[in-house]
């Protein structure tokens, strides 16, 4: 199956978890990646897959950044079809009246204002390249969580920062109208990646590592590649029909509210 053979992708967040395996999938299926962190991690995505995989160190929520990754994968590849806006930040999961707004703009800009630039300038060369093809339509993909969807599943100010991404994506779709290029977010649920390593490295150590899954009814965490197949999917004429959507993939975990036990000897009324 090659169902992104002759596309260019650009995956950002790419030198870790969703973000490589997501570039490594596009590779595999026939892709042109330009992987993006704004870490050195991101040459060892490339390394994986040398012929299909091209490394760029930049920030992606830096507009000059985004901007001139575009126009070079324009010129260098001859246009974009698939912008994948992974990166992220977790931030601090301190109560709200915690948490300052230094730290409030610091996750905002690269989690949501990140998005924003994929979609500007991402954005405007995948509607070139497709007019371009037959207007073979293209793709703007972005992460947002679960925990965009409810409370509960991070802190504050990446809630909102999630929330706003599924948002944003629905705007983004409006404003793409007639062009038949898509935007869509996925919402993971937990994932083992760089972002929760320090979880399960701290349920492991106690010998309690099932603990993590014991609230999904999957009764276990997720893989990146996982989450990858879902943005191979949203990235694929597969998924033409599929705009402006948030798509869940978290075992199940968001299906149900917390339970909250009743203080010992009181029952619900
Ligand atoms: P990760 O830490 O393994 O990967 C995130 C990558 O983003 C890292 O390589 C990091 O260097 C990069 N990055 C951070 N800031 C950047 C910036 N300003 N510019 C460019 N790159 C930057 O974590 P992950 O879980 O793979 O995270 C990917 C996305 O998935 C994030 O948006 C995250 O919020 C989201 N997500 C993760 C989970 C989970 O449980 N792991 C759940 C829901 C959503």
């Amino acid at each position: 199956m090659t169902d992104l053979t002759g596309k260019t992708a650009i995956v950002t967040g790419a030198g870790s978890g969703i973000g490589r395996a997501s570039a490594l999938l596009y590779a595999e299926q026939g892709a042109r990646v330009i992987a993006s962190d704004i870490t050195e991690a991101v040459q060892e995505t490339a390394a994986m897959a040398p012929d299909s995989i091209t490394a760029h160190q930049g920030d992606a929520a830096d507009e000059e950044t985004i901007k001139a990754l575009v126009d070079t994968t324009m010129q260098s590849h001859g246009g974009l079809d698939i912008f994948f806006a992974n990166a992220g930040i977790s931030g601090g999961f301190e109560g709200i009246f915690e948490q300052s707004v230094e730290e409030w703009e610091k996750i905002l800009r690269i989690n949501l204002i990140g998005v924003f630039l994929a979609v500007k300038h991402g954005g405007k060369a995948i509607v070139a390249t497709s007019e371009a093809n037959d207007n073979r339509g293209g793709s703007i993909i972005a992460t947002a969580s679960v925990a965009g969807l409810r409370s509960g599943a991070g802190g504050p100010a990446y809630t909102a920062s999630k929330a706003g991404v599924i948002n944003l994506v629905k705007i983004a779709a409006q404003q793409l109208s007639g062009s038949n290029v898509r935007c869509n977010a996925i919402c993971p649920g937990l994932i083992e990646t760089g972002m929760t390593s320090f979880l399960y490295e701290a349920a492991r150590r106690k010998g309690k590592e099932q603990m993590v899954g014991n609230l999904n009814p999957a009764q276990r965490g997720g893989e990146p590649n996982e989450i990858a197949e879902a943005a191979l999917f949203l990235a694929s004429d597969r998924s033409s029909y599929v705009n402006g959507h948030a798509l869940v993939v978290d075992g199940g975990l968001s299906t149900s509210h917390p339970y909250t036990r009743q203080p010992f000897g009181k029952t619900a009324t």
